[in-house]
């Protein structure tokens, strides 16, 4: 039976719950056992596939194709392997579940209640996250006290009541630092524990999220207030990169004071690539300037880059394999189509366009592209940004002046992108919940080409989540041009890969390449993509 660690959150959301999530995941790992991460959501959605991008993040894409949230990604990166379906647990799919089973007399004639018919459900998913390992690691989304994820807490407190030395909760929380007072304040953390006291939960350990890390004195306090040993409060402050977080809690014995209490016995700890990766970070300092250009940053007055994450994390990747800082710069497809490519990108080393949906800001896209492909800056387009890169070539080397993706003009008279015909039929029943084209795909590559090169391999699996595609009605033509098609499904329909010849770098791919790139092993095609910005700017 495995054992269970159940992460809460407190005093607000964004404290960096999940990659505290997976920094311990990381260094209970590096001890050889086999840890099981999970991320529950409490929203009613079934998946984050119909959340709007800009409200929910990144929607991450497992192999077997679900639509998951950022924090998957999170853990995957550190653990450095896939994850699948039951990591990834909602309120709709618990409820879901219940009310189908209720609807096929599952429950022979039974009152169907909140307890013990859908905590039993809770359980359940928690048990088969766990098969195959020692420890599971549950992040429980959103903080304690909203109304929303009672249920999930009286949950874990009934498994805990059940196998009392198999289940630890641990407190995630901040402590602010009120600019007028200079003091690190522990009270607001005092209070959720209270909080989590009142729903019969004692946790076992609290993590502190602080800008600056915590001293004796709030250890101390929380120590006192909280009802535990002042060993059992770890401090995580704020960090320059994200993947020094599991050497901060290896440092304070956090796996060693986590296994104590859960029964399992210590074993030696092999951090060895982990300690290199954090350095090599540190060491990074001749820059690399790359542009990402997308459309949802906004939120309110605040800039925001959430949604690209995984690709954001996956260029970070590449960039310190490379020795280099990768110096990022947000832009705003928007902010082109007003002031013009030239003034807005200017000076970068390369120009990415991540995935993305609808029209707007999509011209500004397509200028950018113009603007890598003739100024010869190295280009990578991922999904959208691969389908544009088409748009952009049939109309402005092919002189196609109105191509299109049917996405944004459905009566495009040079329709190079279209909608799948499975697909369509899709969205004429509105069936929009897990319909895209998802999951893991095998792409078939040719010989001689970049991507050839960088992959050295002619088949690859790469994850999708897509509705359109590239229209074969106009592959001759475009080809005639100079765009190379490098990477199509096995029967050689679907296009996958896209680039052009006499260029420093320019590729484009339906799929999300983002998803599979780790610290430890960047992505193939990232890496040649910077490795190609490098030697231009050389
Ligand atoms: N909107 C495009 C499609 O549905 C691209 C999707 C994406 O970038 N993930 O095909």
């Amino acid at each position: 039976m495995p054992k269970f660690i159940f992460i809460s959150g407190g005093v607000i959301s964004g404290l960096g719950k999940g990659i505290t999530t997976a920094s311990l995941g990381t260094i209970l790992q590096a001890r050889g056992y086999r840890v099981s991460p999970m991320k529950v959501d409490m929203y009613l959605n079934v998946d984050a596939g119909t959340i709007r991008p800009v409200e929910h993040g990144e929607v991450f894409v497992t192999e077997d194709g679900l639509e998951t949230d950022q924090d998957l990604g999170n853990y995957e990166r550190f653990l450095g392997r896939p994850l699948h379906r039951v990591n990834y647990l909602t309120t709709g799919q618990v409820y879901a579940e219940v009310l189908r089973k209720e609807r096929a007399f599952a429950y022979e004639g039974e009152d169907v209640e909140a307890i013990p018919h859908i905590t039993d459900e809770i359980i359940r998913r928690f048990d088969a996250a766990g098969k195959g390992a020692d420890i599971v690691i549950v992040e429980l989304g959103g903080t304690v006290g909203e109304y929303q994820n009672g249920i999930f807490f009286e949950a874990t407190r009934i498994m805990k009541m059940r196998r009392p030395k198999d289940i630890i909760q641990i407190h995630v929380a901040y402590l602010p630092v009120p600019g007028y007072l200079g003091e690190m304040k522990t009270k607001p953390v005092q209070q959720s524990v209270r909080m989590l006291n009142s729903m019969g939960i004692q946790p076992e350990f609290v993590v502190g999220r602080s800008e600056e890390s915590m001293d004796d004195r709030r250890k101390e306090r929380i120590a006192l207030f909280c009802n535990i040993d002042k060993r059992d409060v770890i401090s995580n402050p704020d960090v320059g990169s994200i993947y020094e977080i599991p050497l901060i809690l290896e440092e304070q014995k956090f796996a060693d004071k986590i296994l104590n209490k859960l029964g399992l016995r210590n074993r030696k700890v092999d951090l060895k690539k982990w300690r290199a990766l954090v350095t090599g970070i540190k060491r990074a300092r001749r820059p690399i300037k790359i542009a990402v250009v997308g459309k949802y940053f906004g939120s309110g007055k605040y800039q925001l880059s959430d949604v690209y994450i995984s690709v954001i994390e996956s260029l970070k990747h590449a960039a310190w394999a490379l020795g280099r800082k990768p110096e990022l710069v947000w832009v705003d497809s928007q902010r082109i189509e007003k002031l013009g490519a030239d003034e807005v990108l200017s000076g970068v080393d390369a120009i990415a366009v991540p995935g993305g949906f609808g029209s707007r800001g999509i011209e500004g896209i397509i200028s950018a592209i113009r603007y890598a492909r003739e100024k010869k800056i190295p280009y990578y387009g991922l999904c959208y940004g691969m389908q544009l890169a088409c748009v952009e070539f049939a109309r402005n080397v092919a002189g196609l002046k109105e191509a299109n993706t049917t996405e944004v003009d459905p009566k495009s008279k040079h329709p190079v992108i279209h909608i799948m015909p499975e697909q369509e039929k899709k969205l004429l029943k509105q069936e929009y919940g897990a319909t895209m084209r998802l999951g893991t795909w095998p792409c078939k590559i040719a010989r001689g080409t970049v991507s050839r090169a960088a992959y050295g391999k002619e088949t690859v699996g790469e994850r999708h989540r897509h509705r359109y595609e590239f229209n074969n009605a106009y592959r001759k033509r475009l080809e005639a041009k100079g765009l190379v098609v490098s990477g199509t499904s096995p029967d050689g329909h679907l296009v996958e890969i896209i680039e052009i010849k006499d260029h420093p770098f320019f590729v484009g791919v339906q799929f999300h390449p983002e998803f599979q790139s780790t610290p430890l092993k960047p992505h193939p095609l990232f890496h040649a993509f910077l490795a190609a910005a490098v030697k231009r700017r050389k």
